[in-house]
């Protein structure tokens, strides 16, 4: 293992924990702590196990993309998010021995209905986090695993939680009802969103890349293994295709997307439990169900199953069917964005989608652009421009983080 040396003199640690991935990140304290709200966070080096209790690799590196470690583990010595946290904390803590964190801000997958921006950690905010486990069992228990993980190891460092919900926080009533009795409603049974971590950086980069565009309406697709759009308004969130859960709206990599609900009643009477569907729903299905081939895109448009093709097919048929949906939301669409793994990075998905979109928005793309994951891919032709905008939700986290030590009077 090589020693870590970082950058900045204070720094705030960044911690992602996923359903079998602990990453942390360093950056240097941004400068919108200090009212710049335009600087972008600077990495200054990350960490990140992978396959935490199956094939455990540990890989530690600088923002100069320096490799500072890469070492596998036996099964048994990583066997959970407490014991992959230690490791990866203690390989970053060597390198972080003379620039002590000054706060660690959490990616917390769900806020519920109570917090509408980032929140300083304690034992009635745990206690409440706790209490939203169910409705995102994949990953609100990692990440309240972690927070309890660094409260035992640095009980006195400031610990923040930001939420995957809490951008959507302002959406109107009628894109948070779902038509139940409704006094499930007002017992928290609604429409919440998610990946809101994700599209405040890029509704934050496209006011920076494209500002007239950002004052406009804006369907944002985020395509990594979950995938979900969120229609923008002048930089607000106004509605998302994900629901309560991180299950709804587009097929993801493993999870179902929108279904009937009837669909899940008859599996019911078919005798599966309760946990037997949601493992079914979140691990089972998507691009990895119908295609019985994989989750992962590139795989998939690798492959000549006819069962894969199907799969991609209809990938892009929802996903271009929920942008029309969500442009309905907005009364029209003067920008659509890609973003994250398959967002960013594959131009036959995006050229399936926007295929679909021809008719309606008059959407076309430049095919070396496409090609290239250049920053603007439609044609000057295209009715509606379309961009590409890698997000940062590691660095949302360092920013919402800051933006607290700052209005609590911490920096
Ligand atoms: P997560 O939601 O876990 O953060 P990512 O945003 O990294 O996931 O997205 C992972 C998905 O992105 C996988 O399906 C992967 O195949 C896909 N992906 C990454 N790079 C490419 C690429 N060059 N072409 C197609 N798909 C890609």
């Amino acid at each position: 293992m090589t020693t870590l040396h970082t950058a900045a003199p204070a720094v705030i640690l960044v911690v992602n924990a996923g359903s079998s991935s602990v990453k942390v990140s360093v950056y240097a304290v941004p400068e919108a702590a200090h009212g710049n709200a335009d600087i972008n966070p600077m990495l200054s080096a990350h960490g990140q196990i992978e396959g935490i209790g199956v094939a455990p690799r540990l890989r530690a590196s600088m923002a100069d993309g320096r490799v500072v470690a890469d070492e596998s583990f036996p099964q048994a010595q990583v066997a959970d998010h407490d014991a992959a946290f230690r490791l990866v904390r203690l390989v970053l803590s060597v390198g972080l021995r003379d620039h002590p964190p000054v706060a660690i801000g959490h990616r917390v997958v769900h806020g519920g209905a109570s917090y509408a921006q980032a929140v300083c950690i304690d034992d009635a905010v745990l206690e409440h986090l706790e209490a939203l486990v169910p409705l995102a069992p994949l990953h609100q228990p990692q990440n309240l695993t972690a927070i309890r993980a660094v409260r035992q190891a640095m009980p006195e460092l400031l610990q923040v939680a930001c939420f995957d919900t809490a951008f959507h926080a302002g959406h109107d009533v009628l894109a948070q009802l779902m038509a139940l009795p409704y006094a499930y409603f007002e017992r928290g049974i609604r429409r919440y969103g998610f990946h809101g971590l994700s599209y405040e950086y890029i509704a934050r980069r496209l006011r920076q890349v494209a500002p007239d565009l950002a004052e406009g309406r804006v369907v944002v697709a985020h395509l990594g293994n979950g995938a979900s759009l969120c229609a923008l308004r002048d930089g607000r969130s106004v509605d998302s295709t994900m629901g309560l859960t991180a299950l709804d709206g587009l097929p993801m990599g493993t999870r179902c997307g929108a279904l009937d609900p009837g669909a899940l009643l008859w599996l019911a009477q078919q005798g599966m439990s309760a946990a037997e569907i949601q493992a079914m729903l979140y691990q089972e299905s998507g691009l990895k169900g119908l295609s019985g081939v994989s989750s992962d895109m590139r795989a998939l448009l690798a492959s000549e199953a006819p069962r894969a093709r199907l799969a991609v097919d209809f990938y892009a048929y929802r996903a271009a069917q929920e942008i029309g949906k969500l442009a309905t939301t907005l009364g029209g669409l003067d920008a659509l964005v890609f973003t994250a793994g398959i967002g960013a990075n594959s131009p036959p998905v995006r050229a399936r989608i926007c295929e679909h979109l021809a008719g309606l928005f008059g959407i076309t793309l430049d095919a070396g652009a496409n090609g290239n994951n250049s920053q603007r891919i439609s044609r000057d032709d295209s009715r509606v421009p379309v961009l590409v905008l890698p997000t940062d939700e590691e660095g949302m986290i360092a920013l919402s983080t800051a933006r607290i030590l700052r209005d609590s009077g911490r920096l």
